[in-house]
């Protein structure tokens, strides 16, 4: 490791979350824990001086007008915006995006093509699909060449009819960052350029003027600042000729019964009471942050990020997805055996090590990669080698846990057991349980034949398709999941009612027997939803 004049651990001190070294919150491109500053005046704002900002001549409204408007500076020098006038405040990032894909569409004819990559973001591609429907654009995308964006194969995409160019900065699943210097001289004047920050505004010094973009985004969660607030960058003129997504009080500047006129930007597109306490937050994260120097924070996050890659390239189970060093300090990566991801980030989080596992919000990435799921592992300044040192080291206790599950195989002729769904109610404990769980989803056969969209069960992390027959009057089931665990859950589930008529079904007490296994309470929220959803599926099927 490499030497540097930024001490992580005095920064870590500012995080009361995480004053408890037990933790290892590696998430941090889902968003980042909060500094006491930014805590304060939250609850300062509420404490004190709660007012209504723009709405009123009296000292508390005044109080708010000015942690808005001050805010609204700050934010303006942190990118080096014209001027604070181009900085409007929006509820996130996806929001601030919506309103650019809503509000230019508006002025585009069919035909008309707008550029994205796949790297983005679905906050960057879906409001586009959206668009792109309604007024029959074109949707055009940059490619990845040796897993970063491509942007020169921008050339033969762009044409006169491109209208808009609307790219990641830094992609939130790899890390990598968009050479968006290279990429907007090849693009032609009359088209617009969007940067979508969200993920490079922690890693980057973004500077708006030299990007040369019309417009860009970012949240204030993924910087240390509050939930519920996103930031929406645009040129002057470009943001008064842009129509706002919501319209309401606060926003305009005359109204009649039959119509209005609005205010000119930032307002224009602040409809509604604001946010203040997030704002007044935000100032705090902002100036939490200048206090600290990014060059070498980024460098210690770079290091960290270089060791993880390297100790975790030493498992030959998995593979990396992402470069050792890529700009967000992201560490991506997959078991070889993609359905034991789900196990893996549920182990890690036994251990106290939070990552995230999933498609990250960019499914069509995930495909052109070939991966039904990541795992990524995200790294912030008051990560420390410790933190990287758990993750590895519970990946190789994951992974030699493994080994002894592979030797357990007996296989069931009839896999809805239910003399096997007893032995998981005499288990003495949760891991026992999962053990004898995953082992049942192991020896469950892959049905290629029921892996069909209309016998998904929506609501779960993992693919979970159930077959359901009805012969004399008593239901049978056949099912399959890309993740075993749900595999063998679902299975249990399954071997309550295999064989039952629908009134058996209707009367049994699934809420009773999911409590009695503490099901629940060991699966994340979005397992769980798809717990019930089966559930839930299963009285339907009961009810027809
Ligand atoms: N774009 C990128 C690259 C992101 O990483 C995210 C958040 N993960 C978003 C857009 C959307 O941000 P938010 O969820 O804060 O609106």
């Amino acid at each position: 490791m490499k030497t540097t004049d930024f001490d992580p651990q005095a920064f870590k001190s500012y995080f009361p979350a995480l004053a408890d070294d037990s933790i290892h919150y590696l998430d941090n491109a889902a968003t980042t824990q909060k500094p006491a500053s930014v805590i304060e005046a939250f609850s300062a704002y509420y404490s004190s001086t709660v007012g209504n900002a723009h709405r009123g001549s009296h000292r508390f409204s005044r109080a708010a007008t000015e942690t808005i408007e001050s805010c609204r500076h700050r934010c303006a020098e942190f990118i080096n915006a014209e001027n604070a006038n181009t900085m409007v405040f929006t509820q996130s990032c996806t929001a601030a995006l919506n309103t650019l894909a809503k509000g230019l569409a508006e002025n585009l004819q069919a035909g008309d093509e707008i550029i994205l990559s796949l790297l983005e973001h679905h906050a960057n591609l879906i409001p586009w699909q959206e668009v792109a429907e309604k007024k029959q654009l074109k949707l055009k995308f940059l490619p990845l060449k040796n897993g970063q964006l491509d942007w020169q194969a921008a050339k033969p995409l762009i044409s006169d009819k491109t209208r808009i160019v609307s790219i990641t900065a830094c992609s939130n699943t790899l890390g990598c960052s968009s050479q968006l210097g290279e990429l907007k001289k090849l693009l032609p004047k009359h088209c617009t350029f969007i940067v979508d920050a969200a993920q490079a505004i922690a890693h980057q010094q973004i500077d708006v003027q030299e990007l040369e973009c019309d417009f860009l985004c970012f949240s204030a969660h993924k910087m240390f600042g509050p939930e519920g607030l996103g930031i929406l960058y645009g040129k002057q003129e470009r943001l008064n000729d842009l129509p706002p997504l919501l319209s309401g009080g606060g926003m305009i500047q005359q109204v009649s019964l039959q119509n209005s006129s609005y205010l000119n930007a930032p307002h224009r597109f602040e409809a509604g009471s604001p946010a203040t306490a997030n704002v007044a937050a935000f100032s705090a994260a902002l100036q939490f942050f200048k206090q600290w120097p990014l060059t070498q924070m980024q460098q210690h996050i770079n290091d960290l990020c270089e060791q993880a890659h390297h100790r975790l390239s030493e498992f030959s189970e998995l593979t990396l997805f992402s470069q050792a060093n890529n700009t967000a300090a992201i560490v991506c990566f997959s078991l070889q055996q993609q359905e034991l991801n789900i196990e893996l980030a549920d182990y890690l989080d036994q251990n106290g090590i939070a990552i995230r596992h999933g498609h990250h919000c960019t499914q069509p990435l995930l495909q052109e990669l070939g991966q039904s799921s990541l795992l990524r592992a995200s790294i912030a300044p008051y990560n420390q080698l410790n933190d990287i040192e758990a993750l590895v080291n519970a990946c190789a206790e994951f992974l030699s846990a493994q080994e002894q599950i592979k030797s357990e195989t007996e296989l069931s002729s009839n896999e809805l057991d239910s003399k096997r769904a007893e032995e998981i109610k005499r288990a003495k404990s949760w891991q026992q349980r999962q053990k004898q769980l995953i082992l049942w989803g192991k020896n469950i056969s892959t049905k290629k034949d029921i892996q069909q969209a209309h016998l998904l069960i929506p609501g779960c992390e993992s693919a979970l398709w159930l077959e359901a027959k009805r012969g004399d009057g008593h239901w049978h089931f056949r099912h399959d999941s890309d993740a075993r665990l749900i595999r063998g859950i679902s299975a249990l589930i399954l071997s309550w009612v295999e064989g039952a008529s629908s009134q058996e079904i209707t009367d049994f007490d699934f809420t009773k027997a999911i409590d009695e296994l503490q099901l629940k309470n060991y699966l994340s929220p979005s397992r769980s939803n798809g717990v019930y959803s089966l559930v839930e599926h299963l009285q339907n099927l009961a009810k027809d």
